[in-house]
């Protein structure tokens, strides 16, 4: 099955793919995380990211479309995938449209997270994740802590914060962009019959696991 899944920074689409990814074999595919790596090794790609990313801007369309298309056409994401981080405006959903109809695919389902303002900024500044780029295991200093502080319980390596959360103005123009750029997602997939939204938030007690284990079951009852 061909995912999507929307959501601001900080609402749990990482982990809730992540999780999806696991349980189905459909590869996560993070634009985020393909950019991180090719910032830490500082290929031209992550070079030329890291200009917008460290501002917490939109990485042109030029780069990101291409990175994507070649992504998808691999022969572990022919059976389904999760798409995360990507589309993030109406242009890339459209450029994704199109692309999938050349390879005979579409779009099947667009998970859209929603989560409280004041839960996001909290989450971000609390968020720490792996830095062996083979695991990435994402992880929150209150919400779901390692075992040991600071160190990976998957694979032992150190954590660190994401540059990008580092900074306050980032995080703020991130959901800025968030508000004008890829909101409007929700209502072209809403208009397509294939968006589903839910709640992530603590306050009802509704994680991202909780939300990745409800549509697990309802994939498998298909
Ligand atoms: P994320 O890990 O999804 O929060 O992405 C981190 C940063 O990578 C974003 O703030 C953007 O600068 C950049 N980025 C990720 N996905 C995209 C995309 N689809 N289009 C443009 N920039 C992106």
């Amino acid at each position: 099955m061909n995912i999507i899944m929307l959501g601001a920074q900080g609402t749990g689409k990482g982990t809730v793919a992540g999780f999806i990814s696991q349980e189905t074999g459909w590869p996560q595919i993070s634009t985020g995380e393909i950019f991180r790596k090719n910032i830490s090794h500082q290929t031209q790609l992550g070079i030329e990211a890291d200009k917008y990313i460290s501002k917490g801007n939109l990485v042109p369309d030029e780069i990101t479309v291409p990175m994507v298309k070649s992504r998808l056409l691999q022969p572990d994401a022919q059976e389904g995938f999760i798409l995360d981080g990507f589309p993030r405006t109406l242009q890339q959903a459209e450029a994704l449209d199109e692309m999938l109809s050349e390879m005979g695919k579409k779009v099947e389902l667009v998970v859209n997270l929603e989560t409280p303002r004041e839960e996001i900024i909290d989450r971000m500044m609390t968020r720490r994740v792996c830095t062996n780029p083979n695991c990435k295991e994402t992880y929150n200093t209150k919400l779901h802590p390692p075992k040991v502080e600071g160190i990976c319980d998957k694979c032992g390596s150190p954590l660190k914060q994401r540059e990008d959360d580092k900074d306050p103005k980032a995080i703020e123009r991130r959901l800025e962009i968030y508000e004008e750029k890829t909101s409007p997602l929700i209502d072209f997939y809403k208009q397509k019959g294939i968006l589903r939204t839910e709640t992530v938030s603590i306050a009802i007690n509704h994680l991202g696991k909780d939300v990745a284990s409800e549509i697990v079951a309802d994939i498998n009852a298909k």
